[in-house]
């Protein structure tokens, strides 16, 4: 799938957690964007002068059945110029120019033997919720899904009410959750397990080493990915073609 320009407009956007948005793109009549689950685009944002720095790159967060209509799920960072635009500026109508899509962060094409763990934090959710949905949707055999998310707050807990629904629908996928920041974890407010401290913790006590057909999918900001890799590498003796990233920078 090669990458082109396109001119999308804003039609909906949606606060999903404290400082986090999702945002609809209307993709031009007859010109959906036609990606696999887990692939990004990037974004020519009215944030500078000089073209390139302008560009940000942005996973799309919807299966690739939503084409037509692509989901973004983005974070504010303090002091980030494209946060500032999607926070104070971006409103619905107006138009956003991308290319895309791009990135070798998918799935490979059979699954069925394939246990797969996706670790990520905050943002980092979005190319796995494309993903899981994808997999949903067509139907795709697989042998397990584990999703491990990390955030702050339990407030952040991202598209949390989709993640219980497929708990109680999704054959042998689980979800669990690392908060760093939350006080007090009364287990009886989720239905999934949740700790307190870091995403590594959960992957390495549920696979202190790994195992023959198990895939490791990370994606979000360099500081966890770097620790991630050499956990799996090192501590799980993990195949090194059997960890996949996405670096959200
Ligand atoms: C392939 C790819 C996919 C991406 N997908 C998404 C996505 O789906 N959703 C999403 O929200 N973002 C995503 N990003 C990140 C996104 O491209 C921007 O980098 C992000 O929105 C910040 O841009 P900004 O202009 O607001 O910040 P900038 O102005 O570019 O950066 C400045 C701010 O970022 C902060 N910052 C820099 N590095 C880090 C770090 N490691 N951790 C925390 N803060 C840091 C700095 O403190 C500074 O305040 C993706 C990045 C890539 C490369």
């Amino acid at each position: 799938m090669a990458w082109k320009w396109y001119d999308s407009t804003i039609v909906r956007i949606e606060d999903c957690a404290p400082d986090v948005r999702r945002f609809w793109l209307q993709m031009p009549v007859d010109d959906p964007l036609e990606f696999k689950a887990g692939q990004f685009v990037t974004m020519d944002l009215p944030i500078h002068e000089k073209r390139l720095k302008r560009w940000r790159s942005y996973s799309v967060a919807g299966p690739p059945g939503e084409k037509e209509m692509p989901e973004f799920c983005i974070a504010r960072l303090e002091g980030g110029a494209a946060s500032a635009y999607f926070f104070e500026t971006a409103q619905v109508g107006e138009t956003i120019r991308f290319k895309g899509p791009d990135g070798n962060f998918v799935l490979p094409d059979e699954l069925s033997d394939r246990d797969l763990v996706f670790i990520c934090t905050g943002t980092g959710i979005a190319p796995f919720r494309s993903m899981i949905q994808d997999i949903r949707r067509r139907q795709l055999p697989y042998r397990s899904i584990h999703l491990i998310f990390g955030t702050r707050y339990a407030a952040g807990i991202l598209y949390r009410h989709e993640w219980e629904a497929l708990l109680r629908d999704m054959p042998d996928f689980q979800f669990s959750v690392a908060l760093s920041r939350e006080s007090e974890l009364r287990a009886e407010d989720f239905s999934f397990p949740v700790y307190k401290g870091y995403v590594h913790q959960i992957y390495m006590d549920a696979y202190p080493k790994a195992q023959p057909g198990q895939d490791f999918y990370i994606c979000g900001w360099s500081n966890m990915i770097d620790d991630a890799v050499e956990n799996l590498l090192v501590k799980m003796a993990a195949d090194k073609s059997r960890i996949h990233y996405e670096l959200y920078g």
